[in-house]
């Protein structure tokens, strides 16, 4: 094997696929694309969240919405708006996290961080960071809840996921 080149894994994509050929051996087959609960979840891509999981949840039940915070960006309100007119949701929670790299600088402190990590201009780039997390959340959950075309058809909730206990606070 050759030693890769930056940005280059060892594996590939391989050990990934190989591993989905034995996911395949057992898969659920038979499932439509509705949310079987009216469940939607935006939460963080945090690799320690489960988000099905923390709320009693499993495949076939509910939408996943995944962004860097869980912060609601244009593309994940247009897809809350087609989970509710056209996937049966009715229900919305918004699940930022404790210890979240989101919430732990302001734009301008991570766009210089990866310009020196890089060594490539990162300024331009805008990551949608922001350390007033709990503020962010009421923001996000506000804008869902007065979206004429979500609001009167589906309940939304703002809640905390404490990465430590699993649990999670409602906060709006
Ligand atoms: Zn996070």
């Amino acid at each position: 094997m050759t030693t890769p080149t930056v940005g280059e894994h060892p594996h590939g994509f391989d050990d990934l696929v190989a591993a989905n050929k034995r996911y395949a051996i057992s898969f659920p087959h038979g499932f439509d694309g509705i949310a079987h609960q009216g469940v939607l979840i935006l939460t963080c891509m945090d690799s320690r969240l489960e988000p099905l999981e923390m709320f009693g949840l499993r495949v076939g039940e509910a939408k996943i919405l995944r962004t860097a915070g869980g912060r609601l960006t244009q593309p994940a309100l247009a897809a809350m708006v087609m989970g509710v007119h056209k996937l049966k949701v009715n229900r919305i929670l918004i699940v930022p996290h404790t210890l979240c790299a989101a919430a732990s600088s302001t734009e301008a402190q991570l766009r210089d961080s990866i310009s020196e990590l890089s060594g490539v201009d990162a300024h331009g780039f805008t990551f949608g960071v922001d350390p007033d997390q709990m503020g962010r959340l009421r923001e996000d959950v506000e804008t869902v809840r007065t979206q004429p075309l979500i609001g009167p058809f589906a309940e939304v909730g703002g809640f905390l996921y404490n990465v430590e206990t699993g649990l999670v606070d409602r906060i709006c």
